[in-house]
């Protein structure tokens, strides 16, 4: 297999270094360093991440693409597919920082289709049950056994983990100021998602944390608002539940709330419902933005008068 090149390592350290990347920024930099523009050389776009792929696989990290489910836009990063939270939150947060975070993504997880739980929510999350939780196949009398560090984690070193997890990208603050899953979280969760039995949306099957749920009270089809959109802003497309076949009311306008200009600061200006309506659905879904050629940030321009 032929090695990298150093525009496959650039594009890994821009991913390592930086965070995960809104896609306008990591295909800008493509962009910069292939000279190529990404929309209009897909299959070499393509072909470049493959055999990132193949190289990071073999120290079990991969370079992926989410979507963040509160605005819908996309976001490449590289993960640790190795599965413990030790190794995935690294050596920056201690044990009991992870155990509040771990609490927070089931509590988050499990709040149905909000897919956030507020502050003060969050803040109450007791991390003895977690530990409870943990070793709930163990006896009873262990359960006495909470580390004194879990015992001891104050109200304000739990605010203080949220606000660090958030400048991480672990975790987010939603337009409403509750705390949900950062982009980092929707990259390396995947896994997690799927062994916990975390429902996925019936169009595109990605774990349905931010969702639409079907009004039909006994169905429970979920789907997000960004694959509603696509598919019912296509012409013909019936506005009922894939599931039931209940009518599902659906005003584009409900969909683009202001949350969505907080979390892409890159966009100027508010979308206007009728913008929303006119969006070309397959460019707002699909991970191609292929009609709009890559901007060049000023960051990128900085690299390319480096290199
Ligand atoms: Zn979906
Ligand atoms: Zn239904």
């Amino acid at each position: 297999m032929p090695a990298l090149s150093w525009r496959h390592h650039t594009l890994i350290q821009a991913l390592l270094s930086r965070g995960p990347l809104p896609e306008a920024d990591f295909k800008s930099i493509f962009h910069v360093v292939t000279e190529k523009s990404p929309a209009a050389h897909q299959q070499l776009f393509n072909e470049f991440l493959r055999k990132i792929n193949a190289e990071l696989a073999y120290v079990q990290f991969e370079l992926r693409a989410c979507k963040n489910q509160y605005d819908g836009s996309v976001y490449y990063g590289v993960v640790n597919n190795v599965s413990d939270d030790q190794s995935k939150l690294g050596t920056k947060y201690s044990v009991p920082q992870i155990a509040f975070y771990k609490a927070m993504i089931e509590a988050i997880v499990q709040d149905g289709a909000e897919g956030s739980i507020s502050k003060i929510q969050a803040i109450n999350i007791r991390l003895e049950n977690q530990v409870l939780n943990d070793s709930s196949s163990q006896s009873q009398t262990e359960s006495t056994q909470v580390p004194a560090a879990f015992r001891n984690f104050s109200m304000s070193q739990k605010e203080k983990t949220i606000e660090e997890l958030v400048r991480d990208s672990w975790l987010c603050l939603t337009s409403d100021g509750k705390v949900g899953l950062g982009v980092r979280s929707f990259l390396d969760l995947r896994s997690w998602f799927r062994s916990n039995e975390v429902p996925s949306c019936q169009f595109c099957n990605e774990a349905a944390v931010k969702v639409e749920s079907c009004p039909n009270s006994n169905c429970n089809v979920r789907i997000h608002k960004y694959c509603l959109t696509m598919k019912f802003s296509q012409r013909k497309a019936e506005k009922v539940c894939p599931g039931c076949r209940t009518d599902w009311p659906f005003i584009l306008a409900k969909v683009e709330k202001v949350e969505e200009e907080d979390q892409v600061p890159r966009k100027k200006g508010r979308r206007t419902y009728q913008e929303v309506g006119t969006d070309n659905p397959r460019t707002t879904a699909s991970q191609n933005t292929a009609n709009s050629p890559p901007r060049l940030t000023r960051r990128s321009s900085r690299l390319q008068s480096a290199s």
